[in-house]
């Protein structure tokens, strides 16, 4: 408001007149909680609609990357989670008997984000509001298609309840989901001035962040498909299926591949795509190259009988107790390894040489077998220079190195504008800018 007030170009943009009252500066913040992060999504995609109709998006290569972004907080705001949290509840509990006066009292303070769980405004004043109809509709489960049988419906609505779908969250993290001992940073700190952002290492130090991830389509307008913000914490493979599949479902898309870097490159995101008949295009790591022995590569696996066979033409054997979720356990006999003249070279075990195997290493290998085709060679080059300078040029213009606002749904808007006006760039080159017409219609300047 403070630019359109002091610059004639954005006044004119917006189309106001001259005499004209700009809105109080406070409308923004009341008009941006009031539509909540739904209606910025809306608004992002029905530009890349225009964007498909006016022909821009190609469909048939999809490219997914991820940039750090500071967020409008210091990390000396950091403080323990435990006694942010118990310092909220003491604030904002209510004594027994005065909860009709507490809803009288609050009524804008309540979140209104349509991220934001409806059961945390139960009760309020809020409840009254003409929007609340809005954010009720939006909290209702999708409907699924009429066609689908009872059966189907419901084995779909009860797999859906129970995956953690990162855009319906609005990017917020699951915390419940723990990794073995690993201990995240957040679990137990938290900003009192953003307390969604979280710590991030960038150039220069620590700070607190967000994640801002794209999915771009492999055309030659470079059209952002999808865009979605989520704490620095999370990694760009987590909500990268979920992108995908929206993108491919809301503009009925065909990707034949799908191209990222090397931290896409996880089993999960492999067989998902593989399995819909999308080349995932991912660099994989090379463990072979970290060891001195015999890696995984001198050793042939032979499907029918589910061995491996190593250099001396020994078998290694599947071993139960060895086996997890994830990898299954090969084992050679001992008492052949303990002789063979190539033990130098493969194991300093007594019990025989062990290998691991990915259950979906059958996906893995054929990814490892797109590396050295030309078209994956193509992808990689492409997308260096696809998504990339997106992110660059959204740091150089759009102010995309440090959100303005605060909190997770605060900056989803932010970011849902920021693509937006990155499309925008690249249907008005296309349509050509027109007339823009005068304030409050007028044909005729006012001067
Ligand atoms: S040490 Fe065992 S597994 Fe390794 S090459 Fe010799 S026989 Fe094969």
């Amino acid at each position: 408001m403070e630019q359109a007030a002091d610059r004639l170009s954005v006044r004119w943009y917006l189309g106001y007149n001259l005499d004209e009252s700009l809105p109080d500066h406070s409308s923004l913040t009341r008009i941006r909680t009031r539509y909540g992060v739904e209606v910025f999504r809306r608004f992002f995609e029905t530009i890349v609609d225009q964007c498909q109709q006016a022909g821009l998006v190609w469909g048939k290569e999809l490219y997914a990357d991820a940039t750090k972004v500071q967020a409008n907080a210091a990390v000396s705001s950091l403080k323990p989670r435990f006694a942010v949290e118990a310092h909220l509840n003491t604030l904002f509990s209510v004594p027994e008997g005065q909860e009709q006066q507490a809803d009288e009292i609050l009524p804008y303070t309540v979140p209104v984000a349509s991220t934001l769980p409806l059961s945390e405004v139960e009760g309020s004043a809020a409840n009254d509001h003409p929007w609340r109809e809005e954010q009720e509709a939006a909290a209702l489960p999708r409907q699924l298609h009429p066609s689908l049988e009872p059966g189907v419906c419901e084995e779909l609505t009860k797999v859906n309840s129970e995956r953690h779908d990162w855009i319906e969250q609005g990017g917020k993290p699951n915390r419940e989901v723990m990794r073995g001992n690993y201990q995240r940073m957040a679990d137990w700190q938290i900003s009192t001035t953003d307390p969604d952002a979280t710590l991030m290492q960038v150039k220069g130090g620590a700070h607190l962040g967000y994640h801002t991830h794209y999915v771009v389509d492999g055309g030659k307008a470079r059209i952002i498909l999808q865009a979605l913000v989520t704490p620095s914490e999370v990694m760009e493979n987590q909500p990268v299926l979920d992108l995908l599949w929206r993108a491919r479902a809301r503009w009925k898309l065909h990707p034949r591949q799908f191209t990222g870097d090397t931290t896409y490159g996880t089993a999960e995101n492999i067989v998902a795509l593989e399995e819909q008949q999308i080349r995932a295009y991912v660099p994989l790591p090379d463990f072979d190259q970290r060891t001195q022995f015999f890696g995984q590569r001198d050793f042939r696996y032979d499907a029918e009988r589910d061995v491996y066979l190593c250099p001396n033409q020994a078998e290694l054997h599947l071993l139960p107790s060895g086996c997890t979720d994830d990898y299954l356990q090969y084992r050679a006999k001992g008492s052949i390894c303990n002789t063979c003249p190539l033990k130098a070279k493969c194991t300093t075990s007594k019990t025989g040489r062990r290998l691991s195997r990915h259950v979906a290493e059958e996906f893995l290998e054929k990814v490892r077998s797109y590396h050295t085709t030309e078209p994956y060679k193509k992808a990689m080059r492409k997308r260096s220079v696809w998504v990339e300078p997106l992110f660059a040029e959204g740091k150089d213009w759009p102010g995309m190195r440090r959100y303005r606002l605060r909190r997770l749904w605060r900056v989803n808007c932010e970011a849902f504008v920021r693509a937006t006006g990155q499309n925008l760039k690249r249907l008005l080159k296309k349509r050509g800018w027109g007339r823009h017409p005068w304030p409050e219609g007028q044909k005729i300047p006012f001067f």
